[in-house]
């Protein structure tokens, strides 16, 4: 095992122990072979034997090349294409910047999607919301359901199922455990809180000078949403409040309405969510090379460039 696995432990472990007082045993696979190890309550180390059961099946071969990818597997191949296939990936928000996430992600073939909304069409949500139509907004219908049809009409081998509730609730949250990768385009200030890797994206268009949106990549290990100072204090305990208090407390001017909505644009939000997809495919096919991705990736209108940042977790974040 290297140094960056060692670290990651050392961080890791006291975590898990603060939850069980339990062995944690570790495995790393790689092409070079395999190495597992077990922690005891001692800080003591032992090495375990590992016994393969089996080798990795190709699921591409003996396939025939897809006429329907036939574009993408140019650039994905055709192991690239079978990892999309077998992904399992959980959408949080099925609205502005989730409904362009979601489009991508049916056309690029991921196997299973699963999206978390618990909202309804509105008027206001046919300037941006992807495959809305009016009718969606006359009937109030669910935008999980809004989602499904867009799936349906597209009529590739991806299985979407909705979920018409909050991610916050707790079936949503067991059911996101289930996927292989989270991408967060809710609104609100929700973060990272399971094990599952999650990309985080929002848009900032109040900011003056400062326009535009980001992809956060959160994972263990990586730099949470404190430290990139992406959260705000205020607005998080404001979140937290009972209704009534926020209520109250926003008449009086100390926190900002979570009812005022925030200003939103359909080209913004496709660019945000084209970002964060463009960079899911590089990290599980590793079409455009295999070099350290960033823990961000900022986009700026104001010199519409796109800005990579590696953020390193800070010394004392209790997350
Ligand atoms: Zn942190």
């Amino acid at each position: 095992m290297s140094l960056a696995d060692d670290r990651g432990e050392a961080q890791l472990i006291p975590k898990i122990r603060a939850r069980a007082p339990v062995p944690v045993a570790a495995v790393v696979l790689s092409p070079g072979g395999e190495q597992a190890r077990i922690t005891g309550p001692a800080d003591a180390s032992e090495q375990m034997t590992v016994r393969l059961i089996g080798r990795r099946q190709d699921v591409a071969a003996g396939h025939p090349r897809s006429q329907r990818f036939d574009r993408q597997l140019r650039a994905f191949g055709e192991q690239g294409q079978a990892t999309l296939a077998r992904l399992a990936v959980g959408v949080a928000g099925a609205g502005g910047l989730g409904s362009h996430v979601i489009q991508q992600l049916v056309h690029l073939g991921i196997g299973r999607i699963m999206v978390v909304d618990p909202d309804r069409v509105t008027p206001s949500n046919l300037s941006r919301l992807v495959g809305a139509s009016r009718l969606d907004a006359t009937l109030r219908r669910p935008k999980t359901s809004v989602a499904r049809r867009l799936s349906r009409r597209v009529g590739g081998p991806s299985r979407i199922t909705g979920l018409r509730k909050s991610v916050t609730d707790e079936e949503p949250a067991r059911r996101l455990l289930d996927c292989d990768l989270i991408i967060g385009c809710t609104d609100n200030q929700w973060s990272y809180q399971y094990y599952v890797p999650v990309f985080d994206l929002g848009v900032e268009l109040q900011a003056a000078g400062a326009m535009g949106g980001r992809v956060t990549w959160l994972a263990p290990g990586s730099a949470c949403l404190w430290c990139l100072k992406i959260l705000d204090p205020q607005r998080v305990r404001a979140e937290q409040l009972p209704r009534q208090v926020a209520e109250e407390e926003a008449s009086r001017g100390y926190i900002q309405s979570l009812d005022e909505p925030a200003p939103a644009v359909v080209s913004i939000n496709g660019a945000i969510a084209s970002i964060a997809v463009t960079e899911f495919v590089a990290r599980t096919t590793d079409f455009a090379g295999s070099a350290a991705r960033a823990s961000q990736l900022m986009y700026r209108l104001s010199d519409g460039v796109v800005r990579r940042t590696f953020a390193r977790p800070g010394q004392a974040c209790p997350t």
